[in-house]
């Protein structure tokens, strides 16, 4: 479903990600991690071109992410994404923020929309906030919303840039437990996260990075219990 094949990017003459290659099938699931700064959001953000390579190809379902505005819009309607901010609109209700993208990017109309994100606020177990506004929401609510949001769109796959790292400890749960179903029911998924026992729980595999490379690429099991590299056992040592 998705094809990165050498994949480069530089900001200036800052090599961001070098020589990247992974392969996410239909279905799969993928965790990111790394140091900070190793380039875990920008190789995500490249799939649906937040930010523009330079070198290399991306596919999405078989078509070539291009820096073509036409092209993005073609790409995004198929690639949902989730940051560790919410990103909601906050002068619009929930219920409102949800039916914004399928009125006017999916051609739904209003009552279509409507459903659609009862459906899926249904899911995140958040339904009977929908009149409010989401400053009136705690934040693992909003991101739960967030993640609604993006399943209103039907994306092919889902994009998580450290959805759980702006909450509170308390709230980080029902985040991840929304993931996790959404995981179990097949949905494909690139997550960048920290939070290893989600991983372990439902990565295929779990990708390594540092310094704007893929070092290693293992399943959790191996990648956790026996990791390869010096750089891999330092990242692990150094998590809580
Ligand atoms: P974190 O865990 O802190 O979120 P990350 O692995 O997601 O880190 P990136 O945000 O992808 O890292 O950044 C990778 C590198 O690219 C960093 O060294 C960062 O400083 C640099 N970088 C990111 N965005 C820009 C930008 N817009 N201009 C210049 N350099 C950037
Ligand atoms: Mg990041």
């Amino acid at each position: 479903l998705v094809e990165i094949r050498g994949m480069c990017k530089w900001y200036g003459d800052f090599s961001a990600l070098f020589d990247i290659n992974l392969t996410v099938a239909e279905g799969e699931k993928v965790v990111v991690c790394g140091p900070s700064g190793s380039g875990k959001s920008t190789m995500i953000r490249c799939i649906n071109q937040l930010e523009a390579h330079q070198k290399g190809t991306i596919h999405v379902d078989g078509v070539e992410v291009t820096p073509d505005m036409k092209n993005i819009e073609q790409i995004r309607r198929e690639v949902g994404m989730v940051f560790q901010g919410f990103n909601l609109f906050p002068h619009m209700s929930i219920l409102d923020n949800l039916t914004l993208g399928p009125i006017r990017n999916r051609g739904a109309t209003k009552a279509e929309a409507k459903d659609l994100a009862m459906h899926y606020l249904e899911r995140v177990h958040i339904a009977e906030q929908a009149d409010k506004f989401p400053p009136q929401l705690s934040g693992g609510q909003q991101q739960r919303v967030a993640i609604a949001r993006s399943l209103c769109m039907k994306p092919k796959i889902m994009l998580f840039d450290e959805p759980t790292s702006a909450l509170d400890p308390e709230m980080i749960a029902g985040v991840l437990d929304v993931m996790i179903e959404l995981a179990e029911e097949g949905m494909t998924m690139i997550c960048v996260t920290h939070e290893m026992g989600f991983a372990r729980k439902v990565a295929d595999r779990v990708v390594f990075m540092d310094e704007g490379e893929i070092i290693e690429v293992a399943h959790p099991e191996a990648f956790f219990g026996d990791p390869q590299s010096d750089r891999a056992q330092l990242f692990l040592s150094q998590l809580l």
